[in-house]
């Protein structure tokens, strides 16, 4: 489409302007002269009287004196000359009519100006003179000078057009240049440096100038937002450490060659550094950051040959391999053979600094066929990592079995909602003892009473419901069951000092209304606040560390204990202690297990031990299932314990028993 070149409008309108200002200018001037001019001829007149009164005196003596006609027509013929004379009488002492003359030609009446004048003649007055005189009217000028009104007008309007046109012009060419200037800017694409060149040196030039500043501006910023965007676009891609595509850059370039590949047998491998955490708690992130770079230099320089390579997060990385095969035994070989070169780099330290990192990792492998969604191609490999983690092993290739196991996951997940709405879950109690065997509390412990498959343990079913906000709902329900049941032990004689442990996760704990919820549980079935213990994993310590401490420090206000359960087996680094405040810690129960077969873990308790004195937290022993723990633990200090030996989890019917 052509767009018609901008041709402003200021031009014609200040044309319109002038002519009307013209004309109105030159007719009202005019109007005005000739009102002037006709009130001018009546002064004009009396003094044509007096002149011809005082001029012709001596004849009109004469006239009055002598009668004589010689001289009548003498007077006759003078005024006859005079063309704006119509009628003159004179008249006598007695106001006898002397004399009269009356022009050849008549005009209308109101043409007409009268006036009268006194015969003096050297001093002596002999009668009067009455005029007739001829005056023109304002249509009578207007007639006349019409013409030349018209030639004036005219006169006036085309030098006034000619200037305005050049002064307008003047004005408004600038104007219109800068449109057709602003009009050719176009902010998309690549910006060239706009400039306008035209130079004026007055206020327009001043304008320009201002404009072409602005714009340099403006490209400047333009330049600079699109680096932005670019730099954006590179890190929504990219991952900025390794410089590997991240999840976001994988997934739609996996989408792409999905989108072209058919009858390929393409490889995916999901490697997952699993000693991560520790290595970042053991040495600090920048190690476990160094580790990750080194790893994925490596996998640049080993596997250059993959079609994409990808960090997804943490320790997870991808390597994609796009083949022009249809064999999938070659296929499978390949892969394998690239799984081992993984392995073989894996089994490599790193050096950092002076220290040999060590990595741990599992490998996930899919090879697929006709597959179009990324997603499940992800999905695949990450089933099989699981698998591979569950069962020790480091490689693991997905098979449609893996997917039916994770069927069994999504049915579990269903199951639970209907164990919440149908009260099958129920909390076991596990006691616990004094040095002295006095019970001092217990571990509620959950169970899910299956319709079909009985009383199943939390370790088939809590692991899948903290993949999802499923465990908060349980979470949920344990609390409520906890006080209702920490209330009847409240109002027995016997059992009103216990103190009822509750095992809370992550993500439960994690949520921002837990200090209130477990305040309302509390309030709900009025429960003494310091008969409430809170069992925490050190997994919680290891994101928003001082969220989590201020939460803590919320519920120790409250009085509410908090417990570190399974301690030993984690990163049980000694800053926790400091900066969580704990009342207690569980000595993992592999320690007591192993500790007589195993020396290093009664040094290990001895020190948990010692450690909880220093710092004023008190040390219970889990799994304590021999006679022969019990006596040691309380030999080496220990004052609280848990397990087999005391009693089993039992449910309330039988605890009270
Ligand atoms: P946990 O908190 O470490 O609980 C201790 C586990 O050790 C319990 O297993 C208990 O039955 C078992 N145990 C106790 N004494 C002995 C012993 O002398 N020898 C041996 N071999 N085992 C002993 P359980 O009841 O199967 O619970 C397993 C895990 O499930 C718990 O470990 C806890 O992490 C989780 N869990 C249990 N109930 C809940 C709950 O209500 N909420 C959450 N989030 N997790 C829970
Ligand atoms: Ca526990
Ligand atoms: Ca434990």
């Amino acid at each position: 489409m052509q767009t018609s070149v901008y041709k402003g409008s200021i031009e014609k309108k200040f044309i319109k302007a002038i002519f009307f200002l013209i004309s109105f200018v030159v007719v009202i001037g005019y109007i005005l002269f000739a009102s002037w001019y006709v009130s001018k001829q009546e002064n004009d007149r009396i003094y044509l009287a007096k002149s011809i009164t005082e001029v012709l005196s001596q004849d009109f003596v004469r006239l009055i004196l002598l009668d004589d006609i010689n001289t009548a027509t003498d007077i006759t013929t003078k005024l006859q000359a005079l063309t704006k004379i119509q009628k003159v009488i004179l008249y006598n002492q007695q106001r006898k009519k002397i004399f009269l003359y009356n022009a050849p030609t008549k005009v209308s009446k109101n043409k007409i100006f009268t006036t009268t004048t006194k015969m003096l003649y050297h001093g002596d007055s002999y009668g009067e003179l009455y005029f007739e005189l001829k005056v023109e009217s304002f249509l009578d000028i207007l007639k006349d000078d019409f013409i030349y009104l018209v030639l004036t007008l005219l006169l006036f309007l085309s030098i006034s057009f000619l200037l305005v046109k050049y002064y307008a012009h003047r004005f408004t060419q600038p104007i219109l240049y800068l449109v057709d200037f602003l009009e050719k800017v176009d902010l998309n694409g690549t910006i060239p440096q706009y400039q306008i060149k035209k130079q004026y040196d007055d206020e327009f030039g001043k304008l320009y100038e201002e404009i072409n500043l602005l714009f340099a501006k403006l490209v400047d910023f333009l330049q600079q937002k699109k680096k932005a965007e670019e730099a954006l676009a590179i890190s929504t891609q990219y991952d900025p450490l390794t410089g590997l595509l991240n999840k976001n850059g994988f997934i739609s370039a996996l989408r792409d060659i999905l989108k072209e590949n058919d009858s390929h047998y393409n490889i995916m491998f999901y490697i997952k550094l699993t000693n991560l955490k520790s290595i970042n708690h053991a040495y600090g992130y920048k190690y476990g950051d160094e580790v990750i770079k080194k790893f994925a230099q490596s996998l640049k320089e080993n596997f250059n040959d993959s079609n994409l390579s990808a960090r997804m997060g943490m320790g997870d990385f991808i390597l994609y391999y796009q083949n022009k095969e249809h064999n999938k035994d070659i296929v499978l070989q390949k892969a394998q053979t690239i799984a081992d070169a993984l392995l073989g780099l894996l089994s490599k330290n790193f050096q950092i600094e002076e220290t040999l990192v060590k990595t741990e990792a599992h490998i996930g492998i899919d090879i697929s066929i006709g597959e179009k969604d990324p997603l499940k191609v992800l999905r695949h490999t990450n089933i099989a990592l699981e698998i591979g983690r569950e069962n020790h092993q480091q490689i693991v290739y997905f098979d449609k079995n893996n997917e039916n196991n994770e069927k069994n996951i999504l049915n579990v997940s269903e199951g639970l909602l209907i164990a919440l709405q149908k009260d099958q879950l129920e909390l076991f109690y596990q006691l616990q003892y004094d040095q002295d065997k006095n019970i001092i509390g217990a571990e509620s412990l959950i169970r899910w009473n299956h319709p079909k498959f009985g009383l199943l343990s939390p370790y088939k079913f809590i692991p899948i419901a903290e993949r999802t906000d499923l465990i908060v709902d349980i979470g949920d329900w344990v609390l409520d069951a906890a006080c209702k049941q920490l209330k009847l032990w409240e109002d027995d004689e016997k059992t009103k000092e216990w103190v009822l442990a509750i095992n809370v996760s992550a993500k439960q704990f994690n949520k921002d209304d837990f200090v209130q919820k477990v305040k309302n549980a509390l309030t709900h079935y009025n429960v003494d606040y310091t008969k409430l213990k809170l069992e925490l994993l050190e997994t919680l310590f290891i994101k928003d560390q001082d969220g989590v401490a201020k939460k803590m420090r919320e519920l120790k206000k409250l009085d509410i204990k908090l417990s570190l359960d399974d301690f030993g087996t984690g990163f049980s680094s000694l800053q926790y202690l400091k900066i969580f405040p704990l009342d207690q810690i569980k000595i993992d129960q592999s320690f007591i297990q192993n500790m007589f077969t195993n020396e290093k873990d009664i040094q290990i308790i001895k020190s948990i031990i010692y450690l909880g004195s220093l710092l004023n937290i008190d040390v219970i022993a889990e799994g304590v299932e021999e006679k022969e723990h019990y006596e040691k633990l309380k030999e080496i200090g220990c004052k609280y314990f848990q397990g087999y030996y005391f009693a089993k989890p039992k449910s309330i019917s039988s605890l009270i028993q």
